[in-house]
């Protein structure tokens, strides 16, 4: 049976947000605050690429619900609880980013929470995106369902390294040409770069 815990009705949010809007009761190395509400799309199966660095890689050992991106916890929260929370958050938190993960329902419910924390939030939406599952309308969904700006992660620096350890060397999806078709067209699609950092490299 599938599990109801999935999103778009629930994400996983990283420890330090969960810690900067008092989801989780510790403190921060010298009051350091998360600006971020980083957020990652969850589903029961996980994500279906392997990319050689990343914790949640579906070759790791282990279910995806033992697995972590950077061995902190990811605790779930329902969106519903996401959003009050970030409308009662301190004026430092700025920003929330959605992650998506290599899983074929992540871009339809990508859409879904960033219409909804658009509808609902009166911070900015941006979305961490998965290339190798979208092309063109994707983006321009996207930018209609509200989100900001989209992040890319190439994660590696040549066209070798990137197939070597997120391509046919991990017997990952990824391709270097797909992820720069798609970085074109976000170009165009929602302007130039910024250099303004909002969430862990990932995608
Ligand atoms: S696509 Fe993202 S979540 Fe999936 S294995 Fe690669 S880096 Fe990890």
């Amino acid at each position: 049976m599938e599990s109801k815990i999935q999103s778009p009705e629930y994400a996983k949010m990283s420890h330090a947000t969960a810690i900067s809007l008092g989801l989780v009761n510790r403190r921060m190395y010298r009051g350091a605050v998360n600006r971020c509400v980083n957020l990652l799309v969850h589903y029961a199966e996980g994500c279906s690429a392997n990319c050689a660095y990343c914790g949640l890689a579906k070759k790791r050992p282990g279910t995806y619900q033992e697995k972590s991106f950077i061995h902190v916890d990811w605790p779930i929260y329902s969106m519903d609880d996401i959003i009050q929370t970030i409308n009662r958050a301190p004026a430092y938190v700025k920003r929330t980013c959605i992650s998506m993960i290599t899983n074929g329902k992540c871009r339809r419910d990508t859409l879904d929470m960033t219409r909804r924390l658009k509808a609902e939030t009166r911070i900015p939406v941006s979305i961490l995106i998965s290339p190798t599952l979208m092309d063109r309308q994707d983006l321009i969904d996207m930018k209609e369902a509200g989100a900001e700006k989209v992040g890319i992660a190439i994660d590696l620096a040549t066209p070798e390294l990137f197939d070597k350890y997120r391509g046919k060397g991990v017997s990952g999806p990824h391709k270097w040409e797909k992820y720069w078709e798609i970085i074109r067209a976000a170009l165009e699609i929602f302007g130039p770069l910024t250099w303004e950092h909002t969430s862990w490299s990932h995608g």
